[in-house]
Parts: C-alpha cells; sequence; structure tokens
C-alpha cells in the first residue's frame, strides 16, 4: 500500500518559516513543503533593511538564495499569497486569490507587525513610515531622496537603526522617546552613557520624555509634529518605531489559542493539532527571567523555525525557550550586548559595574550572589558568548565568580 505524502503549509518566509521548511526537507524527502508569503519579493535578511534605507545595499545582497539551500530542495515559495483564514477542522487555508490549501502540518511563522499608537493623529500622512518590509524601506528611501529633516518616533533598537540609516544619508534626525532614555528595554537610563554620547556624536538630536499627539500635513505631506509640551519640530517625514505585535488578525476564527501571539508548548506546538507557531508569532518562555516573552530577533526566530519543522516531520524535540539576547548590536559604532536580567532598580539582585570612558560592563547575579543571571555590556563585548553561556546554561559559578567580575573569563574554565 502507498504511504500518503505529507502536505506541509508554512504561513511566513522568513526566518522561522524558512528555517522550518529547511528542517522539514532534511528529514522527509517526499512530503510537499508550501511555503506562503503575503510579500511582494522573495525571502530575505530582515535585520538589513537600514541598509536598503541608507542606500548602502540593493535587495539582491539581502536575499536569503544561496545562504539556504530551499531553491534546490523542492521548497515551494509562494509570494503575493497572503493567508485570509485557516480553518483547522478541515485542515485547510485559504488564500486572498480564493484557492484553499489542504494540509497535515502547518506552521504559523508570520511574525510581528510594527505597533502604531491609536493617540498619534495625523498617521495616515504621505510621509509617515513605518520599517518592517523591503516594502518600507525603499518607500522610505525614496522620501529621503527630497526630504531633509527626519523624526523618529520611539527610542528602541530598530527605530535607532533607522535613525542611523538616515543620517548616514546625510538627514538631519531628531529621535523622540518618552523614557527618560533610549533603549530602556536593553538597559536601565543609568547604563547609557557611552551610548548617548555616541548618539551626540553621530549627530542625532534627541528629545526625551516627550511624546508626539499630532502629525502635522499638508498636500506635500508631512511637514511636521506637535509635541505633548506644545513644541513643533519640522520635517518631511516621520518613521514610527514604537513596538511590535504578532501578526495573527488572519487566526480570528480558528480556535488556535493566542495571548500576544499563538501560545506554544515546549514542543512549539499549539493548541490544535498539527498546527505548529515559530518566531515572532509565537510566545515562549524566557528560561531566566521565567516570563513569557515574544522573541523579536533573527537567530532566535530561526532556531525556533528549525525546531518546529523537525517536530512537524516527526522527530520530537524541545524548544529549550528564548532567551533574550542580542548578538552584538551596535549603535553609532558602539557595539552593545544585553542579555538576561539587566533591569535592577528596587531589587535586591547583585550587581557588578565596571566602567571606564570606553567601556561599560554591568553583571547581574542573583541576591544570593550563586548564579548569574544578566549582563550588559557596551563597547567592550569580547567573551560576551562565555558569559551567554553561563547565563543561558545556569551554571554553577561559586570557583569562577571572581574570574566573572573581574572579566578574566576564558575557555578553559569551562573545559572543568
Ligand atoms: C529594521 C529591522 C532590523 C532588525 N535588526 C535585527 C538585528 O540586528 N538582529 C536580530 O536578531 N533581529 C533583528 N530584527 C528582528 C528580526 O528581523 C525578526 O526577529 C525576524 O525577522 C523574525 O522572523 P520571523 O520569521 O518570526 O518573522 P518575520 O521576519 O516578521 O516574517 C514573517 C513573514 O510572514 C509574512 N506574513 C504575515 N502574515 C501573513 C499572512 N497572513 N499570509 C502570508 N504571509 C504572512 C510577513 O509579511 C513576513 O514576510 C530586525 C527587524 C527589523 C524590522
Amino acid at each position: 500500500m502507498a504511504v500518503k505524502q505529507m502536505q506541509y503549509i508554512i504561513i511566513g518566509a522568513s526566518a522561522a518559516g524558512m528555517a522550518a521548511a529547511e528542517a522539514i526537507r532534511r528529514l522527509d524527502s517526499e512530503g510537499s513543503v508550501t511555503v506562503l508569503s503575503d510579500e511582494q519579493d522573495m525571502p530575505y535578511f530582515r535585520p538589513m533593511l537600514p541598509f536598503i534605507v541608507s542606500g548602502k545595499k540593493k535587495f539582491p545582497e539581502m536575499m536569503l538564495i544561496g545562504q539556504g539551500p530551499y531553491r534546490g530542495a523542492n521548497i515551494d515559495v509562494r509570494i503575493n499569497s497572503r493567508v485570509e483564514a485557516v480553518n483547522t477542522a478541515d485542515q485547510k487555508v485559504s488564500i486572498k486569490s480564493g484557492e484553499e490549501l489542504p494540509y497535515d502540518k502547518l506552521l504559523i511563522a508570520t511574525g510581528s507587525v510594527p505597533n502604531i499608537p491609536s493617540d498619534i493623529a495625523g498617521v495616515e500622512a504621505e510621509g509617515v513610515f513605518v520599517l518592517r518590509t523591503i516594502a518600507d524601506a525603499c518607500a522610505m528611501a525614496h522620501r529621503a531622496e527630497t526630504a531633509r529633516h527626519a523624526v523618529m518616533l520611539g527610542g528602541g533598537l530598530l527605530n535607532l537603526k533607522a535613525a542611523f540609516a538616515l543620517l548616514e544619508r546625510g538627514m538631519d534626525v531628531t529621535l523622540i522617546v518618552k523614557s527618560p532614555e533610549v533603549l530602556s528595554k536593553l538597559m536601565e537610563p543609568d547604563d547609557t552613557v557611552l551610548i548617548r554620547n555616541a548618539l551626540n556624536k553621530a549627530g542625532l538630536k534627541l528629545v526625551t520624555g516627550s511624546s508626539v499627539t499630532r502629525i502635522l500635513s499638508d498636500s506635500s505631506g508631512v511637514i511636521g509634529v506637535l509635541l505633548d509640551s506644545g513644541r513643533e519640530i519640522p520635517c518631511q517625514m516621520v518613521c514610527i518605531g514604537k513596538g511590535i505585535r504578532a501578526n495573527v488578525e488572519f487566526l480570528d476564527k480558528s480556535g488556535i489559542l493566542v495571548n500576544q501571539g499563538v501560545v506554544v508548548d515546549k514542543f512549539t506546538r499549539s493548541n490544535i493539532q498539527n498546527v505548529f507557531a515559530a518566531g515572532d508569532v509565537a510566545v515562549t518562555l524566557d528560561p531566566i527571567a521565567g516570563e513569557r516573552i515574544v522573541t523579536g530577533l533573527w537567530t532566535n526566530a530561526a532556531e525556533m523555525g528549525s525546531c518546529a519543522g523537525r517536530n512537524m516531520a516527526g522527530q520530537p524535540g524541545i524548544y529549550s525557550g528564548t532567551f533574550g539576547i542580542l548578538n552584538a548590536a551596535q549603535v553609532a559604532d558602539e557595539p552593545f550586548v544585553s542579555m538576561g536580567i539587566v533591569h535592577t532598580k528596587g531589587t535586591a539582585y547583585e550587581i557588578h559595574i565596571t566602567a571606564t570612558p570606553e567601556t561599560y560592563r554591568k553583571l547581574v547575579f542573583t541576591p544570593d550572589g550563586t548564579r548569574l543571571v544578566g549582563a550588559l555590556f557596551i563597547g567592550d563585548i569580547s567573551k560576551a558568548g562565555l558569559y551567554r553561556y553561563i547565563i543561558r546554561e545556569m551554571m554553577p559559578i561559586k570557583d569562577i565568580k571572581s574570574e566573572i567580575v573581574n572579566h578574566r573569563l576564558h575557555y578553559g574554565h569551562f573545559l572543568r
């Protein structure tokens, strides 16, 4: 009797979706693997979008083709194929052309969309952008050809990257943040001195403790923003970077459990049989903080997608959870890594800070000092990988605590 070939459907052709497709193909050479994307372009490396805005790279340089084997692996990537609904009872997805595709195993890998706060008036004006897709990046680059001044709303890493891309084009850029400092999710205000200096040196104008209430426009599009203080800042473009939210609207009637994102178990399975989720759209557990989080990082999304793919193809594996780490992020030529628990104000965590004019290092231990739970490195990120290992593996540190604190760790300490 012929064995039925599996039909795998993956929604979303990015870090998680493509990693899953490749993992499935490695384990199942017969089944059909179809990846559906609502974008107009073939898969690409999303973290490189700021280079399109700055004009430093062209789209072909950021495509995933060549990096992954999917082209030669009989993986069918269908662009311009937005999934409008998932029917979990009949195991079918409906795409916008009206076509229905049956599945045996389904992966939701639809990532996230930028959050647009409802309390800002005028966001529909021409010249208001978010940066999430290649289409967004190209539109920003186009507007930047004639605009002189850009205002960025939000001080998170992605918006800072976008701000620097525009500075690199020679534009005047003002960044407005409600918090007292930038990067408030990755460090505390007292930790940001070096970053703040680097931003000033790079020419970024920073307005903290303020928010925009209205985007002003006329027939040419954006002409300025109005702050809650009453101050007006003239500009010809605005970029909104106020966080992201999981892309789940199309799952409304599917019965798939959503709570900030698709809720999955340690095998990346949703509450519905044969439906999995991975990447920015999935809510997982941060094993260090013990909190449910959405990853927001390419490497985590790819790792989780790969795990989901193996589970879908019948090789069960546990996704160990998302650990909040940024791999060597860089702001204005200032490298930094923020991992685990770094917000300690008002807590009993044991903290060690070492600061020089060029570097800053903050280590966070449990209140009893027996375990490293977080680290922040700015300026010098060498050895960050060793610290990451200690945090992630929850290593006992009694014998090497002084090496950890004094930055004398080396690989030999891990061989014992
Ligand atoms: C400007 C920018 C810079 C970044 N820099 C970094 C960085 O330096 N380091 C880092 O680790 N991470 C970075 N990230 C984050 C990283 O890109 C994401 O964490 C990663 O892309 C998440 O991958 P994903 O596969 O879960 O989802 P996504 O990459 O968001 O992909 C989801 C895909 O699904 C598609 N989709 C959504 N709904 C549907 C539907 N109904 N039907 C069909 N298709 C659908 C979307 O259009 C999208 O193509 C950056 C992101 C941005 C935007």
